[in-house]
């Protein structure tokens, strides 16, 4: 069900396991993807659901789009046909090792980090799930002895025996809750079924300063072992820092680096490459290589990118900020005045966290979005300068007049993209675009 990526990755292994394959759309299927299944000689609908094709099915693979609500799915599970996620097929498939890395913010960048990590110290590894290609196309084209998978809790809701030898959890915070009946502690579940089918074998690393994460951990029990990193305090066993080095303690205590030779700014990216960094480490890559790798990481497009620097003003690109946690990041990681481009698709945002690196940080607001009264209404009192835009080359040049030397244009919106961009690739690249022609 669902013919993006994951839907054709699927029908793809399992063409190759020698299944009979049906693909169905409810939408509209990308050209690419038609033709992928064409060549493949894989039947496919699209528009629309045949029922009376679909509920022949032995085992149906959702595509993480598709809410648990939709009533073909309904329909399918009164019928107890089985409906799994598409990492849950893929890993039937292959013995490699698994990385798994999922949480609220920070899986891509965390993923991309831990998938280099093992690169430059010369394991075979392959980079999958949310971030590039699916896991299934992965595993029936490639043989790999490693994945590092990114994965969402919309993956993790159809798993049954999916089992990482090392799941990540970067943080909890309250998003896609309206895929979740507004329930918080449901999505918060979600996240954790990335343990489940862990054995004591298996690791569980986490960030240990996270509230939410605590609080689970100390009303369930899991059965990997359990690997904290923390910035605020020192560990037993974990990744921690110590005189303002980062430190891993597995089964001894290894020095890995200073904090300040991170080449990736901010509180955040220094936990995300803690989390990577432990994984390296489980996984016996050098401290030489994790050093360097570390020092060299540069980021990844849409992430806090740096984008030009004009008039001593630094132009951010933060478009993948679509919620307020992870601006709550950008935000603290300013070190200078800054012009905040802030707005798009509320998803029931709750800007409070914000008020303190506004009222110290933030020099003047350019909302960008249909509709920014919410915004308005969160920091008007605030904040001097508020200007109402709704195109990105506006905004940038608002920002571009209202900069003084020295001062940050950060485009970190807080919010979804939807209102005026196609996703937030496409608010990014106009933000560079706009940026690259003043
Ligand atoms: P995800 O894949 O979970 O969406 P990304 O790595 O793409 O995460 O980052 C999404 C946004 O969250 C970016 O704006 C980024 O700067 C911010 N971010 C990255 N890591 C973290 C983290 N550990 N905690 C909070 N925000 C983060």
């Amino acid at each position: 069900m669902g013919a993006g990526e994951s839907g054709v990755g699927a029908a793809l292994l399992a063409k190759k396991k020698g299944f009979e394959v049906f693909v169905s759309d409810f939408g509209k299927i990308k050209e690419t993807y038609k033709q992928v299944l064409i060549h493949h000689e894989i039947l496919w609908e699209e528009e629309g659901h045949t029922l009376k094709t679909i509920l022949q099915a032995d085992e149906v693979v959702k595509s993480p789009g598709i809410p648990e609500t939709a009533s073909v799915i309904k329909t399918l599970k009164a019928i107890a046909v089985p409906v799994i996620s598409e990492i849950e097929f893929a890993s039937r498939y292959t013995n490699a090792t698994l990385i798994a890395i999922t949480g609220s913010n920070g899986k891509t960048t965390t993923a991309t980090i831990t998938y280099e990590l093992l690169k430059q110290g010369g394991l075979d590894v392959e980079l999958a799930g949310n971030i590039g290609d699916s896991f299934a196309k992965k595993v029936a084209e490639t043989n790999t002895k490693n994945y590092v998978l990114e994965v969402s809790s919309f993956q993790l809701d159809g798993i049954k025996t999916f089992a990482p030898h090392i799941a990540v959890l970067t943080n909890l915070s309250p998003d896609h809750l309206d895929r979740y009946a507004n329930n918080y502690k449901q999505y918060i579940a979600s996240k954790f079924r990335i343990v489940m089918n862990q054995t004591p074998t298996d690791y569980f690393i986490y960030d240990a300063d996270d509230e939410t994460i605590a609080n689970w951990l100390s009303t369930h029990t899991i059965k990997s072992q359990l690997l904290p990193f923390s910035i605020s305090k020192k560990l037993e066993r974990g990744t921690y820092i110590e005189n303002n080095k980062i430190i891993i303690n597995l089964n001894n205590k290894i020095q890995i680096m200073p904090v300040s030779t991170l080449n990736l700014q901010g509180k955040h990216n220094l936990k995300n490459a803690m989390a990577a960094g432990t994984v390296a480490k489980l996984l016996d890559i050098r401290k030489e290589t994790i050093r360097q790798c570390l020092e060299s990481f540069h980021g990844v497009e849409h992430r806090l990118e740096k984008v030009l620097k004009i008039n001593n003003v630094q132009y951010i690109n933060d478009s993948k900020a679509t919620n307020v946690n992870a601006t709550y990041y950008a935000l603290e990681s300013m070190s200078s005045p800054t012009i905040w481009i802030v707005g798009g698709e509320d998803k029931g945002n709750n800007y409070e966290e914000l008020l303190p690196f506004v009222n110290e940080k933030v020099r003047a607001i350019i909302c960008l979005g249909l509709d920014s009264q919410k915004i308005i209404n969160a920091f008007g009192n605030i904040v001097d300068v508020m200007v109402e835009t709704h195109q990105m080359t506006d905004a940038v040049k608002i920002a571009y007049q209202l900069a003084k030397r020295g001062d940050t244009v950060l485009l970190s919106p807080a919010c979804a993209s939807f209102d005026l961009f196609e996703n937030y690739e496409d608010r990014g690249r106009q933000f560079k675009e706009a940026v690259r022609n003043l």
